[in-house]
């Protein structure tokens, strides 16, 4: 369900309502005042009607005024008078314009007369107007009065033309009187109904606003409700603070630390933060930057979970005014990280240091040798004989025997000196502030410590190891170098009959020579076309169909014989061989994949993985390269993936930058990204999301140890997950055993590569592999 279709209904019903308010309002408003208006142009109407018909009783007197002159030659004008009358009379029954009268008002309009009384006295009126004027022109001119008609049937009795004037005249202003009075009543009425029904539509307008007003409130509750519910329901802890403190803490805070919000608020809220954190989330908060930061706090059982907070600056936003803290549990992913770290750090298998954590320490050493110009020695151990164990025993007896060799060892250093095993049965001791002399007893104590004999399958077996010492005098140094020297001493010891140390020696420096040796002949033996691709098939886990092989590189040196690649890719990679190197794996990879199409032996998302190296990558121009092999080789982008270490990538600093940006353009083109051997130089989880990945290899010694350590297992079950949550394929690599297979699968790994399925083999074995399961598949029945 999308957020816009959750939230609109609330905001559009909302509109609606004060939208119908408002047009409730604008209607009541119009016809009220259009009510007003008319009522209003009525009564000025009215008012003129009465002035007009209240005029006919001064003409009425002025007539009999005129003509009583007029008879006795006198000047006047009675039949101006009569007329005006007589219009008068007409335009009060059927409107229109009122004659002027001198000295009085202008011409005016009338309506119609309405109302049947105020018609009917209008009509009489009208009537003895007329027979006013009748009797006026006999009167003037001296004629009886007695056959005249009585239209208006007033019955005067009288024959005197005078008195039936005066009488006309007296009758006509009485009835105009009249008019004006019935008038004035209506008008009264007629405002007193206004009054009665402005009155009822103010009362339905308040009843219709109060409804509305209803409906708008129990809308707006809903939606409050609705955002009350998404914020309580939400695991997301929701606090928002101003510069008081806490203001507001929601129900999954309160849950969490199990306090009332009031037991939260204000300075209150500081007391569940971890006291390292405390200073940083209450400026934070204050502040509302930096907007993410990682911080602890307590919850109701008094454990420290690790929270991931995003602060959304609400200071200037009226409804708030503060900030907005979500906070969201990741321990577990935090405990993930840092058991990825034990892992990437340490040995498996004894538990000690491992390779890269060494590393790191030897830097630091050098970096403080080179402060403070301290003394230290690095001591490189190897078990004499162990391969011969190993063969006649098996390899539960060769790790059982590493395991107990390691115990001594770690019996036999300081505790400030760092012990570490770098793979097989090497180990190395790194000893802070040693000079030979102290090199030399630490040697002797390590050797002594295996002079006891180690019981591993029923047999006592005695041990001895060849040590091989590098001094580092103090100053500025080269930790490739110790560790190369400490390796040249070391095979001397071995040279010398083993059990024995050396201390590195210039004249040992022969040794270095062959490193250079092997450079040169490296460099050979690109141009001589001596390296080979071999390739190793990728195996969907539930299907058990072959979609993708990786390409590995192989050196077939006329002097050395077959070099496997982690012995010359290092040191390709040190003199920038890697670069050729790459490029001929890539376009020999590419044109493989294109010829298996071409062949019709490959199923659809079949995917040809390439090893690329991080010095490859942020060198700067890695993605045209890729361009033009695939261009070359005629090869669909979606076809080719590339597998990249998670230190090439996750590196800081302008070559990181680079390598990401190269990383980010191949992938633009289309073609797959692996993270290869995850989890062995790890070092955050939630970085994963910030790079262009499609799958992630984990590596063989988590699917190995899984076997026997349930710290990895559990691991493994996790990074499987992992991956799935960002929408990630987990490969799980080495997979040498059905039980590793079988427990891939139980961790969620989507494919396998390894041991049991297929070595790495040449590409027309491989041919013939993808041609068999073709025909597999082309004989299996249609379902
Ligand atoms: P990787 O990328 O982790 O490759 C897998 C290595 O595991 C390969 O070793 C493969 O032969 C080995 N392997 C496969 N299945 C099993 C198994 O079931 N058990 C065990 N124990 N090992 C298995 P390989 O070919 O010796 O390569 C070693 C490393 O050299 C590779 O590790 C990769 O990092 C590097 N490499 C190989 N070819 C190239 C290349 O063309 N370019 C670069 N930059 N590096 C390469
Ligand atoms: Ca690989
Ligand atoms: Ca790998």
């Amino acid at each position: 369900m999308s957020r816009s279709r959750l939230f609109q209904p609330f905001t559009v019903r909302n509109r609606r309502t004060v939208a119908l308010i408002l047009l409730m309002f604008a209607l009541y408003s119009t016809l009220s005042v259009a009510l007003s208006i008319r009522a209003t142009g009525r009564s000025r109407h009215r008012a003129v009607v009465v002035q007009v018909a209240a005029r006919q009783r001064t003409l009425a007197e002025r007539y009999v005024t005129d003509v009583l002159l007029a008879r006795d030659g006198m000047p006047s004008d009675p039949a101006s008078t009569a007329s005006l009358l007589s219009e008068s009379a007409d335009v009060l029954i059927n409107g229109g314009e009122a004659p002027a009268v001198d000295g009085d008002d202008d011409e005016t309009d009338l309506p119609p007369a309405d109302g049947a009384v105020v018609r009917l006295q209008l009509r009489q009126a009208q009537l003895l107007v007329h027979d006013l004027i009748d009797t006026g022109n006999a009167v003037l001119a001296k004629e009886s009065v007695d056959s005249l008609p009585e239209r208006a049937s007033e019955d005067i009795t009288t024959d005197d033309p005078v008195q039936r004037l005066r009488i006309l005249s007296a009758m006509t202003s009485n009835v105009s009187l009249n008019v004006a009075r019935t008038i004035a009543v209506t008008t009264d009425e007629n405002i007193a109904a206004l009054i009665r029904l402005q009155m009822v539509l103010g009362a339905v307008g308040v009843l219709a606003a109060l409804l509305l007003g209803w409906a708008l409130i129990a809308a707006i509750r809903r939606q409050t409700a609705h955002f009350r519910s998404l914020v309580t329901a939400s695991t997301d802890l929701v606090l928002v603070f101003d510069n008081n403190g806490c203001r507001y803490a929601s129900q999954s805070v309160t849950s969490m630390v199990g306090k009332s919000e009031a037991d939260l608020r204000g300075r209150a809220f500081a007391q569940f933060v971890h006291d390292n954190d405390q200073t940083m989330v209450q400026l934070a908060c204050l502040r509302g930057q930096p907007r993410e930061f990682i911080f602890r706090m307590r919850n109701r059982l008094g454990e420290w979970r690790d929270l991931e907070g995003h602060l959304t600056d609400l200071r200037e936003d009226r409804q708030v005014r503060g900030v907005v803290l979500n906070a969201r549990d990741i321990t577990e992913r935090v405990k993930l990280e840092e058991e990825l770290t034990r892992h990437a750090f340490h040995d498996g298998l004894t538990g000690l240091a491992n390779r890269a954590l060494f590393r790191d320490r030897l830097d630091q050493a050098l970096a403080r040798s080179t402060r403070a110009s301290s003394p230290f020695a690095v001591l490189l151990v190897d078990l004499d004989s162990f391969k011969e164990v190993n063969d006649s025993l098996g390899h539960d007896a060769g790790d059982r025997l590493l395991q107990e060799v390691a115990r001594r060892f770690a019996g036999a250093i300081r505790v400030s000196d760092t012990l570490a095993r770098l793979g097989g049965d090497e180990f190395v001791l790194l000893l802070d502030d040693g000079r030979e002399a102290d090199a030399e007893a630490a040697a002797r104590r390590l050797l002594a410590s295996l002079a006891e004999p180690v019981s591993v399958a029923g047999r006592d077996l005695t041990l001895g190891a060849s040590i091989g010492i590098a001094l580092h005098a103090g100053g500025p140094g080269d930790s490739e170098d110790l560790l190369r020297h400490a390796d040249v001493a070391m095979y001397a010891a071995k040279e010398a009959g083993g059990g024995q140390s050396q201390v590195f020696r210039d004249a040992m420096g022969r040794e270095l020579g062959e490193m250079l040796g092997l450079q040169h002949e490296l460099r050979q033996g690109l141009q001589r076309g001596e390296f080979v691709v071999h390739y190793q098939p990728a195996i969907a886990i539930d299907t058990r169909a072959v979609i993708g092989v990786e390409a590995l590189v192989r050196w077939q040196s006329p002097t050395r014989g077959l070099v496997p690649p982690d012995r010359f890719i290092p040191v390709a990679e040190a003199s920038g061989l890697i670069h050729g190197l790459g490029e001929f794996v890539l376009q020999t990879a590419c044109m493989q994949a294109s010829q298996w199409g071409a062949d019709g032996l490959l199923p659809e998302n079949f995917v040809t993985w390439v090893n690329v190296s991080g010095k490859q990558l942020s060198a700067g121009h890695f993605s045209a390269i890729v361009r033009r092999a695939l261009h070359a080789a005629q090869l669909d982008p979606s076809r080719l993936g590339l597998e990249v270490t998670e230190t090439a990538i996750v590196t800081e600093g302008p070559s990181g930058e680079r390598a990401r940006d190269e990383l980010k353009e191949i992938h633009d083109l289309g073609v797959l990204v692996a993270l290869d051997d995850f989890g062995t130089g790890f070092s955050s989880l939630g970085q994963l999301r910030r790079f262009p990945i499609d799958v992630i290899k984990v590596d063989r010694s988590f699917i190995q140890g899984a076997e026997h350590d349930a710290k990895d297992a559990a691991i493994t079950a996790n990074v499987a997950s992992l991956a799935h949550a960002l929408g990630l394929v987990a490969v799980a690599e080495g997979i040498e055993t059905e039980r590793q297979l079988t427990l891939a699968h139980e961790f969620g790994c989507d494919v396998a590569q390894g041991y049991l399925f297929a070595r790495p083999a040449p590409a027309h074995e491989v041919s013939a592999l993808l041609a068999e399961a073709l025909t597999v598949a082309d004989t299996r029945p249609t379902s």
